[in-house]
């Protein structure tokens, strides 16, 4: 399975993000032949102004905290400030090598790296800069942007993490518009970078996606790192004179600060691109897939974030793969939405798996909850951070739930993954052994507890 002629693919990719990129990876892995067509970046938002940028900034506000810090682990240490430019430095380093090994990748597995920007000319033809690329098949991975609201302009003050990731100062005062994954992160590297911040969201509690239990303890840490928030609070307008903005609330407050963070959301791109007038179904913007990928147009798949679901870099990476084995003829097995590990990175991190307690009810009927407060875990203790694991389980049955809160619990979402994914019953868990003494141990701890024998917890 080879290119018959020029110009002529297996594959013809539009968008190298993780989607794409995935895909063209492990096409080319399986000898198909690929084209992947980017107009800015290869690697897209999660490298260049996502995951990896972010993760950056947080492990750099982690330093800052340390330094801050230090007395409480009886080390002397002091914080003097954050210097953005040096911050920087090290974020775009990180992001530098990690381009440079993607690009080499690709090239060397034989993929036709085509830059510029692509429109879908016909169902089995990609355009760019006038050249036609035709696949027997055509992936769509165009991604997404940085959503506003009506009648707020990014300008100016006014950004979204787009332009926050390129901020050469540090904001004395800084309104955080949403208090979802891209909110939380920010207002804790704002925080942590010496920053008065307020999160404005309008659903009733912060990272409203996940267990309530999970919300009600970020709030918790949020207020103990002195992070304002108002939640259930709908924002009503924002002025700006010089560099300061002024928001203003539905509740008649109003809020003075030197950044206003515009963090509601991800809106895929997907309009002008040519999808609707190829016949493929788009729902405000999304474009529709089933669960093996496929548009409702023979031979066009589509993955990432213009795909209704979770907007994660790792679901994109494993829909790339799975179309491109789907391709290949290798009928890889569905993937589980609920099975995709979530972390959200902020001090407290969290991570959670499967369903939340409210949904597993509404699921499964029965469930049996634990949780396991991290006071009992001796690593968590050594790195003085609070928090617990909640597992939700099938009434007598596996575990279908992991939601956990604390200092570095996203690291634990590995084996919460398996945990979920290969339906473990809590005794299955309870009988692996945790070394002692790490952060992991507090899963097998929830385990053994919920499993009737708990060891370092009340049952
Ligand atoms: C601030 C922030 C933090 C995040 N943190 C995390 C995290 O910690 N973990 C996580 O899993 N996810 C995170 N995400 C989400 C993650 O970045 C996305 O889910 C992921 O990048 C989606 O991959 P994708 O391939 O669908 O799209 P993208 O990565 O957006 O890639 C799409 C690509 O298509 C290109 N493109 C678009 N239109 C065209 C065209 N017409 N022609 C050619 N090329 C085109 C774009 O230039 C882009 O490179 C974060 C996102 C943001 C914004």
């Amino acid at each position: 399975m080879s290119a018959t002629a020029a110009n002529t693919y297996d594959i013809v990719i539009l968008g190298g993000g993780s989607g794409g990129y995935a895909c063209a990876l492990r096409a080319a892995e399986l000898g198909l032949s690929v084209a992947l067509v980017e107009k800015g970046k290869l690697g897209g938002t999660c490298l260049h102004m996502g995951c990896i940028p972010t993760k950056a900034l947080l492990h750099a506000a982690e330093v800052a905290d340390t330094a801050r810090d230090g007395a409480q682990f009886g080390v002397k240490t002091t914080f003097e400030s954050v210097d953005m430019s040096g911050v920087n430095a090290y974020k775009d380093g990180v992001i530098g090598r990690l381009y440079k090994g993607l690009q080499g990748l690709v090239k060397s597995k034989s993929i036709e790296y085509v830059e510029g920007e692509g429109r879908l000319v016909a169902k089995n033809t990609v355009e760019v800069a006038g050249r036609q690329l035709v696949g027997k098949n055509v992936v769509l991975a165009t991604g997404s942007y940085a959503k506003s609201l009506p009648g707020l302009d990014i300008t100016g003050r006014i950004m979204t993490s787009e332009q926050a990731l390129f901020l050469d100062f540090v904001p004395p005062r800084v309104v955080v518009l949403g208090g979802g994954v891209i909110g939380v992160e920010f207002a804790s590297v704002f925080k942590s970078f010496g920053s008065e911040v307020t999160i404005i969201e309008a659903l009733p509690r912060l990272v409203a996606a996940e267990d309530e239990a999970i919300s009600k303890q970020l709030e918790r840490s949020f207020r103990k790192r002195k992070i304002n928030f108002k939640t259930g609070v709908k924002f009503s307008g924002v002025t700006q004179t010089g560099d300061v903005v002024s928001v203003s609330l539905e509740s008649g407050e109003p809020i003075e600060a030197d950044l206003l963070l515009v963090a509601v959301g991800r809106g895929p791109v997907t309009a002008g691109l040519g999808y609707e007038e190829a016949g493929v179904t788009v729902d405000r913007g999304f474009v529709l897939a089933n669960e093996r990928c496929q548009t409702n147009i023979e031979g066009i798949y589509a993955v990432g974030d213009i795909v209704p679901g979770l907007q994660l870099a790792h679901r994109g990476f494993a829909q790339g793969i799975f179309v491109a084995e789907q391709i290949a003829g290798l009928n890889p097995p569905v993937i589980d939405e609920m099975g995709i590990p979530r972390v959200t990175y902020c001090d407290p991190e969290i991570a959670s798996i499967g369903y939340t307690e409210t949904q597993a009810k509404a699921k499964f009927g029965e469930i049996e909850t634990y949780d396991y407060n991290l006071g009992g875990n001796g690593k968590s203790q050594i790195l003085a951070t609070t928090g617990f694991i909640k597992l939700v389980r099938q009434k007598d049955g596996p575990v279908v739930g992991v939601h956990m809160i604390g200092a570095r619990m996203g690291e634990q979402v590995g084996e919460a993954q398996l945990i979920y994914n290969w339906e473990a019953l809590p005794s299955d868990v309870a009988q692996l052994i945790h070394a002692h003494p790490t952060q992991n141990e507090a899963l097998g701890e929830a385990h053994l507890a919920l499993a009737g024998k708990p060891l370092h917890a009340h049952a």
